[in-house]
């Protein structure tokens, strides 16, 4: 049953949440355990959880003796290739704590248009979640590179959601909600909810340019955050920081209101049915 408020996040059957570089690494490492907190909650009461994690460039290139995030793309990969088994052992480490297992998932867009592929990472996906393990999930960076030039991962998650028929999709980055206008601009006011097809006319994104160690922006997620509603899956974007709180239903970040296609009923009276990504 898909997540029908912010209320609903708690007792979902099925989430999906992305987490960015920025958010979990660096000056900000000490998040990472308070993801895995939010995570183990909502496994425990039941929800099967999947997180789709950035990181492995900003975790592997001090690994590398570099002192900052490289630019050229060949040791950009060689830093994800490492930076990704130190980071699927941080958040085992973290989730050691509950008793949970995490499990690695590499996909690269390419995969999900190959309907074999799309296949086995569904089943792959399902099965993990009877075990009640927690698949994580990155871009293969050492073949694609997608979401090192473009996203941040925020594509990815949208496509996760979708095949795994989640709930909802969580979008967690370093700003709590969409604004008006560029957050720190005066008179910028926080955008509780977007209706599925609100075009966001006459809102003003930042440019989506790359800062610190993480890349995407305003722009980049409310693409993915569409692509998700259009298939069915509402999304919820706040801040890291905030992530206890939003997985508990508090009221807060941007809400985007998923498709749902009204068709006649045998009666032939107008319903909304669930969403498309459930069918
Ligand atoms: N797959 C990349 C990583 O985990 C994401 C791209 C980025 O963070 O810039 O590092």
């Amino acid at each position: 049953m898909v997540a029908r408020s912010r209320a609903e996040i708690s007792g979902a059957r099925r989430v999906v949440v992305k987490v960015g570089s920025s958010s979990i690494t660096g000056a900000n490492e000490h998040q990472l355990d308070s993801v895995v907190d939010a995570l183990a909650s909502l496994r425990e009461h039941g929800s099967d959880v999947v997180l789709v994690s950035s990181g492995a460039i900003a975790t592997g290139f001090p690994a590398l003796g570099l002192t900052e995030k490289p630019t050229d793309l060949p040791t950009q990969q060689a830093s994800a290739s490492i930076g990704q088994t130190l980071l699927i052992s941080r958040y085992q480490a973290s989730l050691d704590r509950f008793g949970v297992r995490a499990s690695q998932v590499l996909l690269t867009a390419g995969d999900f248009d190959d309907l074999t592929h799309r296949r086995n990472a569904q089943r792959a996906f399902d099965r993990l979640l009877e075990f009640g393990v927690i698949p994580i999930v990155n871009e293969n960076d050492t073949v694609a590179t997608h979401e090192i030039r473009f996203g941040d991962n925020d594509r990815l998650a949208a496509l996760v959601a979708v095949l795994v028929r989640a709930d909802v999709l969580i979008l967690l980055s370093d700003v709590d909600a969409l604004y008006t206008a560029p957050p720190e601009r005066p008179g910028a006011t926080r955008i509780a909810s977007v209706a599925h097809n609100d075009q966001l006319e006459g809102i003003e994104f930042g440019p989506a340019t790359e800062t610190g160690v993480g890349t995407g922006g305003a722009t980049t997620k409310v693409a993915s955050a569409r692509l998700a509603a259009d298939a069915g899956v509402p999304v919820l974007m706040t801040a890291t920081s905030r992530v206890g709180e939003a997985l508990a239903g508090a009221e807060l970040g941007t809400w985007f209101e998923p498709f749902a296609p009204k068709l006649p009923t045998r009666t032939g009276a107008i319903t909304t049915v669930g969403n498309l990504a459930h069918q």
